[in-house]
């Protein structure tokens, strides 16, 4: 009995593969995250996150000219601030380190998009994304307190000539305080970028090298979800829906692929994925080891998030994968 189907005759041609083929991969889907420090000429390598580095705003822009040289989309920015204080003024500060960058790039760059990452942990000195009770050494977030600072910080961001607000601090009720914050400070054309499923990952290990961002105390568990929760990412973008989120993330990606999935089957908005530090720092370093090929594994892993439901991508590996594409 020979089989009548025979799926391996659309595979014997890379044309017909390409003809076949269901997801592709484009620099359109790409955002490649910054970090920006205060100083001149400042080049910083991460040392957990070989190719990134901490970049003084001069050489953002430098770095944001070449982003968009290679034809990707957009730029999200993260600031290490020179001092850290309880009330974060590092973050809604009209002379913050996001703000200094997200202009200087929009002067020079004027057609790139700029994201606004919103969180506290950068600024605090306690590392905690908001406030905590005087002596709190848990790292409790007091979460209406943190909204107001949250939406300063967004105003001042989209003052500062950001193009789209990402608060990613997983507090309840963020995105509409900073909706109306917005609205009621003129940018009510701002678009936010929810990070509205962000788990509490061991993932996100070297990223807190590259933002200087660690708790000092205690962990993030009492505000980011559970590893183990799905249908709570659910309620999650439910409540940004509801709440005017314009587009939703997943952080991270690798190991949430099946919430990636789940959110774009339950929502109509652009959803992004965060390929975030950690999994960024296990590619590079097998393939540093030469264990595996890089780009080879690069582009199939960008390529399954998108599979899996992602519109967008967060990633470190973007100008690589720009360049790629252009191969
Ligand atoms: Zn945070």
């Amino acid at each position: 009995m020979f089989p009548v189907h025979r799926p391996r005759r659309l595979r014997t041609h890379p044309q017909l593969r390409r003809m076949v083929r269901e997801t592709v991969l484009t620099t359109n889907d790409l955002i490649y995250p910054l970090f920006a420090v205060p100083g001149e000429g400042i080049a910083k390598e991460v040392k957990s996150m070989p190719g990134v580095y901490q970049l003084s705003v001069n050489k953002i822009v430098e770095e944001a000219k070449a982003v968009y040289d290679l034809g990707i989309p957009a730029i999200i920015l993260f600031g290490i601030p020179a001092d850290k204080d309880v009330d974060a003024t590092g973050a809604w500060h009209d002379c913050g380190i996001v703000q200094k960058a997200a202009t200087a790039v929009k002067e020079a760059v004027p057609d790139l998009i700029v994201i606004a990452d919103t969180c506290l942990c950068e600024y605090t000195s306690h590392g905690h994304c908001g406030y905590l009770q005087v002596g709190d050494l848990t790292g409790r977030v007091l979460n209406d307190p943190t909204l107001e600072l949250l939406k300063k910080t967004a105003v001042s961001q989209a003052k500062a000539g950001a193009d789209i607000i990402a608060p990613s601090g997983m507090m309840d009720g963020f995105v509409q305080a900073i909706r109306q914050g917005l609205d009621e400070a003129g940018f009510e054309d701002t678009p936010i970028l929810s990070y509205a499923a962000k788990y509490a990952s061991a993932y996100y290990g070297p990223f807190r090298d590259a933002a200087e961002s660690t708790p000092q105390f205690g962990d993030r568990r009492t505000y980011q979800m559970d590893p183990g929760n799905a249908r709570e990412a659910i309620k999650e973008i439910e409540l940004d829906i509801a709440e005017g989120a314009d587009m939703l993330m997943v952080k991270p990606a690798l190991a949430y692929m099946d919430i990636i999935w789940r959110v774009k089957e339950a929502s109509n908005l652009p959803v992004a994925a965060y390929n975030v530090s950690g999994e960024y720092s296990m590619i590079k370093a097998a393939a540093l080891n030469g264990w595996i090929d890089e780009k080879r594994v690069v582009m199939e892993t960008l390529t399954s998030f998108k599979r899996a439901g992602a519109d967008l991508i967060l990633t470190y590996h973007a100008k690589d994968a720009a360049r790629w594409l252009l191969e």
